[in-house]
């Protein structure tokens, strides 16, 4: 019976290529009219489900044709399009469509880069993108390192390998309950809310985070952070790592790299830099002394699928002696025949990081980095800069908008109405009103920021389909349901 297997999973060569010519040209269309739509639907849970359908597991199968066609509607028209050229929320970028086919490519072939024997091609090529990936920031190409999920993924695997290097040995056996001094990490205040998950993570605690206070420009405070370090080691503490932030998530700040990396040197600590966002401007010659200080990091960790369009998920964690990762995360197991000796030494990715099997993320990065080239993306991000930069200005310029804070391509700002004379609190409260109804409204999409207690919009461009004229439209569309939050908070009163 089970010589000429028949089976439900597989599709004949004639379908596949059917709904897949079909998908590709619904997925073309999605693309190029991508403009034409809201940015979001706003359909809420219950509607969502309703369309979606309170049907149980089916009990047979439903022939691929019919699924690929249902969802292909339910993905397109149901969504918020992060593609879309007035999403500037969050750092999510639009995705490279090259990136697409890369993940059907990498899916179809399905290589587990864990091992390279298992994964001979796609191994080569992940450690190609990681290599370039540190020449593209500007670190030397002997920093080492792992594709990860994203920017949380990239600071965890960095973290536990500092605390490798930095901290006792016997962690290793023993665990933490039995170290002579309760270990302590340093970052500023605007960092990510990874560190406290890391704390958690790695048995330290969110009590050995020192959140250092921030100077006047919003950087770590690093006359500060050299007295609470000091502080600490008197009190019996164990510094182990500080962490810099190279374009802070709120307003994308990048700290004194190179004050923090003197600090790091002088009492022995591992320099981690969070670049998740900010760090590929470095490949924008003006913004390179910004980053100074960036090529001493021990570890750094960047997101292609932030500011280079990776579609979701990729992150990268180099570390400039990817050794400490093998410290950190090697094991041989009875089970993997995985270490030949030949002479030739084959990079098995599981030895870097804390996943066993690893799907061929690399691939969309690797693809999107000679498709458009160092100096494409330098092209890329320099505008990305510069609408923000406009959006700035524009803001600045209007009666009714306050512009609050422009770094790399974040720009802050609020919505005053004319002659307004009362206090802050009303703008805090009018201001979260109007990005409600700004994110709900389908036209746009921007997120917040609180800075110095001004609760402000926030626009972020990592967008490559952002232009000039959505912009002007942004800053015209702000304004009109500004006003519009304001009579309907007046009347409310
Ligand atoms: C986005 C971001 C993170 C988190 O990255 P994810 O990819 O969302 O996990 C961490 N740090 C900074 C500075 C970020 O901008």
């Amino acid at each position: 019976m089970l010589e000429n297997r028949v089976n439900s999973i597989e599709i004949n060569k004639k379908e596949f290529r059917k709904i897949g010519h079909q998908l590709i040209d619904d997925i073309s269309d999605f693309i190029s009219s991508i403009d034409q739509k809201p940015v979001t639907f706003n359909e809420s849970p219950s509607q969502l489900q309703g369309i979606l359908g309170n049907t149980s597991l089916p009990e047979n199968g439903i022939p691929a044709t019919e699924l690929i066609t249902r969802v292909t509607d339910l993905i397109l028209n149901h969504s918020l399009l992060n593609g879309h050229p007035k999403f500037l929320g969050y750092i999510t970028s639009s995705a490279s469509p090259i990136g697409a086919l890369a993940d059907l490519l990498a899916a179809s072939i399905n290589p587990n880069v864990g091992a390279h024997i298992l994964s001979p091609m796609a191994t080569e090529i992940e450690k190609q993108t990681i290599q370039w990936l540190a020449e593209f920031i500007g670190v030397s190409p002997n920093y080492g390192g792992i594709l990860v999920s994203g920017g949380n993924m990239a600071n965890f695997t960095a973290f536990l390998a500092a605390r490798t290097a930095k901290a006792p040995i016997i962690i290793k056996e023993d665990g933490l309950s039995n170290i002579p001094k309760k270990l302590t990490v340093y970052c500023s205040k605007t960092t990510h809310t990874w560190i406290d998950k890391a704390a958690i993570l790695f048995g330290l605690g969110t009590k050995s985070v020192r959140w250092i206070q921030t100077d006047s420009t919003n950087k770590m405070n690093n006359k500060v952070l050299d007295e609470t370090i000091k502080k600490d080691m008197a009190n019996g503490y164990q510094p182990i790592m500080v962490i810099g932030t190279a374009g802070d998530v709120s307003t994308g700040v990048v700290d004194n790299l190179k004050g923090i990396s003197t600090i790091c040197k002088k009492y022995d600590l591992w320099l981690h830099i969070d670049g998740a966002y900010g760090v590929p401007a470095a490949v924008i010659p003006k913004y390179k002394n910004l980053f100074d200080g960036l090529s001493e990091a021990d570890s750094i960790a960047l997101d292609p699928h932030k500011w280079l369009y990776s579609p979701l998920e990729a992150g990268c964690t180099l570390v400039k002696n990817p050794q400490h990762l093998i410290d950190t995360y090697s094991s041989h197991p009875e089970y993997y025949n995985f270490s030949k000796s030949e002479n030739e030494f084959a990079q098995n990715f599981y030895e870097y990081g804390l996943q066993n099997s690893r799907g061929f993320r690399a691939l969309k990065v690797w693809l999107s980095l000679q498709q458009v080239g160092r100096s494409g993306y330098e092209k890329l991000i320099s505008e990305d800069i510069e609408l923000s930069e406009m959006l700035f200005d524009l803001a600045k310029k209007h009666r009714e908008l306050e512009a609050i804070s422009q770094n790399l391509s974040i720009t802050t700002f609020r919505y005053i109405p004319f002659n307004y004379k009362e206090g802050n609190d009303y703008l805090n409260k009018l201001n979260e009103e109007l990005l409600n109804e700004l994110q709900t409204g389908g036209e746009l999409f921007l997120s917040n920021a609180i800075v110095n207690e001004k609760y402000c919009l926030r626009a972020c461009v990592v967008n490559f389909r952002t232009s000039k004229k959505d912009i002007e439209e942004i800053i015209d569309i702000v304004v009109r349901e500004g006003k519009k939050t304001h009579l309907k908070l007046l009347e409310k009163k």
